[in-house]
């Protein structure tokens, strides 16, 4: 593979704030031998593209997204087309784990903080199109080749009521999200019945920041009440939530509606929803650093219901061990923009499997058009994606991308 030029942008996310798109142009030659120039055997030139996402309920553990004072993503589009771009031009490369590590290197910090997560990921997304095109294989199938992973269908976490920091914390948990299992094109239409049935008994409420519903609710009880209605109307389905809790820490406890809950008092009310309701996952119950409360819940709930963790995690696979070694959830959302490269959340999802647990692939909560997130959570056999509710382009553009993955599996 020989690069020979690379563009980047400032193109706006799904809440209208700058993010980095890349454009890289290659010569690609299929067992192309080293020492040869791209030129001496007759390369052919391919251009991919990629777009990364931004979130906004953040770990304060994920590698970092360069933003400059006012917000912008100037400096990582112009630390793309300068010293990534030159670093990438001035070789040729064998695969995308080669181009990843230099990346990884040339940064030179331990969370990107240098040249910026979202430049770095930007490029290695586009780099895995472009080894994929030289294959002429589907882009999920070189990501289980480069894994070394099964491919396979995830469950749909279709977040159908958006609340937190995401809406509005009068719905106080971030994510009320229908798991609908099954191959995708029948969990798809589970999703897509449950989602119209839910806004026909909603009305006309607002949408959040997902694409899901968000209304108001007096209780906390109510949103399970309708969630669990939609589960008995519909087959393959179950409950999950996000409950995000690092935004609704303050001073040691938890806040929920007029209510402060102490740990213990929050573990009491997991363990009632749970034994109460159809549940699936609980992704981040605990703050971030909450270690011990992660594993206490993952101890009482074992057997009943997944505990997922997200900013405790943050894709990086140091803290992926560590949590196993702990014990401590039985779970790992992977959003390879936490850590920033293709190749480490590739390394996550090998550590989350090592430690016997499930890996949901995950989009953000601020998006782009780009549907690598489907690829990779096809690609890595993932039990589940999460990728938003069905009342926003940018998130049905992924269920669709896996709709479309199921008919290319069927032809491979
Ligand atoms: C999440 O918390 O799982 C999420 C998708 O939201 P954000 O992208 O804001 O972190
Ligand atoms: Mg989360």
């Amino acid at each position: 593979m020989k690069i020979e030029r690379v563009e980047a942008r400032a193109i706006p996310d799904t809440r209208g704030k700058p993010t980095v798109e890349v454009t890289l142009h290659a010569l690609c030659i299929p067992g192309m031998h080293k020492e040869a120039t791209a030129s001496e055997v007759g390369g052919h030139p391919v251009s991919t593209h990629a777009s990364v996402p931004s979130g906004k309920s953040t770990g304060s553990h994920e590698a970092c997204e360069l933003r400059d004072a006012d917000g912008g993503v100037e400096t990582a589009v112009a630390n793309v087309e300068g010293e990534i771009a030159r670093a990438l031009c001035a070789r040729k490369w064998n695969s995308p784990d080669e181009i990843d590590g230099a990346l990884i290197a040339l940064d030179g910090t331990p969370n990107k903080s240098r040249l910026g997560a979202n430049a770095i990921l930007a490029v290695s997304i586009a780099a895995q199109r472009l080894f994929a095109q030289e294959a002429n294989v589907p882009l999920w199938k070189a990501i289980a080749e480069r894994a070394g992973t099964t491919p396979g269908a995830p469950r749909l976490y279709v977040n159908v009521m958006n609340g937190g920091v995401h809406a509005d914390f009068r719905l106080p948990f971030q994510e009320y999200i229908l798991v609908c299992e099954g191959r995708t094109s029948a969990a798809f239409a589970a999703a897509r019945a449950a989602f119209d049935a839910l806004g026909a008994t909603l009305g006309n409420v607002p949408m959040g920041e997902e694409g899901g519903y968000s209304p108001t609710f007096e209780t906390l009880q109510e949103p399970f009440e309708l969630l669990a209605a939609l589960v008995a109307e519909h087959a393959g389905t179950s409950i999950a939530i996000d409950a995000a809790a690092n935004e609704l820490l303050s001073e040691g406890a938890y806040r929920l509606l007029a209510e402060t809950y102490a740990p213990d008092a929050l573990m009491r009310l997991y363990e009632d929803l749970a034994s109460r309701f159809p549940f699936h996952s609980i992704e981040d119950p605990f703050s971030e650093d909450a270690g011990a409360d992660f594993a206490r819940l993952t101890a009482a709930l074992r057997g009943t219901c997944l505990v997922v963790g997200d900013d405790f995690t943050v894709t990086n696979p140091a803290r992926i061990a560590h949590a196993a070694r702990e014990e401590a959830i039985s779970a790992v959302l992977i959003k390879p923009n936490q850590i920033g490269s293709v190749k480490e959340a590739i390394e996550a999802v090998e550590a989350t499997h090592a430690a016997g647990w499930a890996a949901i692939c995950s989009h953000r909560s601020g998006e782009t058009d780009d549907t690598f997130i489907a690829d990779f959570a096809y690609g890595v056999g993932a039990e589940g994606i999460k990728a938003g509710g069905l009342g926003q382009k940018q998130r049905l553009e992924k269920y669709e991308r896996l709709l479309e993955i199921e008919k290319e599996a069927e032809a491979v």
